[in-house]
């Protein structure tokens, strides 16, 4: 009998603004047998996201009852919401041999290394602060006080990337994309 084998798991993090659901899509598209794990999280959904497939979008309530039942792989308070990955999701996927992809924030991917240990955290880097905030006022999807907040987490965020295997700077897409599925591939 062979042995299956099961799959990897890639988390990326970074500052909101620098490009990580961008080039998660890239990865995803580009990348044989690399699958997202869709997290929860309490935040409302922003115009255009569906429920299941940019998250699964659930109360306070139910967030709360899924921590007390150790339901989540790692979840963090971010942003004044909560956002979390089931365990189970991941674990459905990686033992049906699937490389896993998960994109969440700096806590919760300590979580997951402090867990995981095998697990490969890469960090997506803006060239600079004054960049991302051009970069989110452009986006204008915040209001003036939740981008405040914004570079506020980011800074802090950024105080923690030595912890990462890898750290990319999206300082230009084609080119960050290449080096991330080069990490991927390798891995
Ligand atoms: P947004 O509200 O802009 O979609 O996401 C805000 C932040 O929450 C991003 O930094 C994103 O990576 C993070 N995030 C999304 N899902 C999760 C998750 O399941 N766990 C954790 N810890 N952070 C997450």
């Amino acid at each position: 009998m062979t042995e299956k084998k099961t799959g990897k798991l890639f988390v990326l993090s970074g500052p909101s603004g620098a490009g990580k659901g961008t080039l998660r899509e890239h990865a995803l598209k580009n990348i044989a047998n690399l699958v997202y794990s869709v997290s929860c999280t309490t935040r409302q959904p922003r115009e255009g996201e569906t429920d299941g497939i940019e998250y699964k979008f659930i109360s306070r309530e139910k967030f709360k009852e899924g921590i007390s039942q150790n339901l989540f792989l790692e979840y963090a308070h971010v942003h004044e919401d909560f956002y979390g990955t089931l365990k189970q999701d991941v674990m459905n996927e990686l033992n049906a041999g699937k490389n896993v992809l998960l994109e969440i924030d700096v806590q919760g991917a300590l979580q997951v290394k402090a867990k995981m240990p095998e697990a490969l955290l890469v960090f997506v880097d803006v060239p600079s602060v004054d960049e991302l905030e051009r970069r989110l006022r452009k986006r204008d999807t915040e209001s003036e006080s939740s981008l405040s907040v914004r570079l506020k987490n980011a800074i802090i965020e950024r105080e923690q990337k030595d912890k990462y295997d890898y750290v990319i700077v999206n300082d230009d897409l084609d080119r960050a994309s290449e080096e991330l599925k080069k990490i991927f591939m390798k891995s």
